[in-house]
């Protein structure tokens, strides 16, 4: 599947065909015309992080040919829209079923977003699992922070609930304990090394 892929390509004002994503697209995917009769085939063009994960994404339509990848993406052949709202309760790893998509792109980037509930992937590569994802939800951070921005946010909250800075109102408590519980775990974490 990886060689579906080619290396960067100057932009030349392309933008990734990612939703709402405004880097510049350089890197090529199979589009959403097929090659055939009428000629070569459309491309895609993404930001790196997204061609990666729509190349991910790919290996998720599994026991499919890349041929069959290729006709299921045109819009010609029949992949028919199930209307179903997803459950805001569903579990994080209740990932959408790929037939609930007419589009496999939106497919893709609904998929990450549900697995994004459960872990991520940082833009340097590194993968952060559910529990360091959870702790950095608990300290407000977004999933790239660095090191700097980890002990900052966490002097912060400590300095924000801690009793001694709160004339003794243990209030914060529970708050100020889920604080330092994040933090013990993000500075071991690999991500944050
Ligand atoms: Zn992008």
């Amino acid at each position: 599947m990886h060689d579906r892929f080619h290396g960067r390509r100057e932009a030349k004002g392309r933008l990734c065909n990612w939703p709402d994503c405004e880097e510049p697209g350089e890197f090529r995917a199979p589009g959403v015309q097929p090659s055939g009769f009428d000629g070569p085939g459309s491309y895609r063009w993404f930001c790196l992080e997204h061609v990666r994960a729509f190349n991910a994404g790919y290996d998720y339509f599994a026991g499919m040919t890349s041929d069959e990848i290729l006709r299921a993406q045109s819009p010609l052949h029949g992949w028919e829209r199930e209307t179903r709202a997803f459950s805001p309760t569903a579990g994080v790893h209740d990932t959408p079923r790929w037939a609930d998509f007419t589009d496999p792109l939106e497919a893709i980037s609904a998929r990450a977003r549900s697995r994004m509930k459960a872990g991520g992937l940082r833009q340097d590569g590194r993968v952060v699992s559910p529990d360091e994802r959870r702790a950095l939800d608990a300290l407000g951070l977004p999933i790239d922070a660095d090191r700097r921005a980890l002990r900052t946010r966490y002097s912060e909250l400590v300095r924000r609930y801690h009793p001694d800075r709160n004339g003794g109102d243990r209030s914060h408590e529970a708050r100020l304990q889920g604080v330092v519980e994040a933090y013990q775990l993000l500075r071991k974490a690999v991500a944050f090394g």
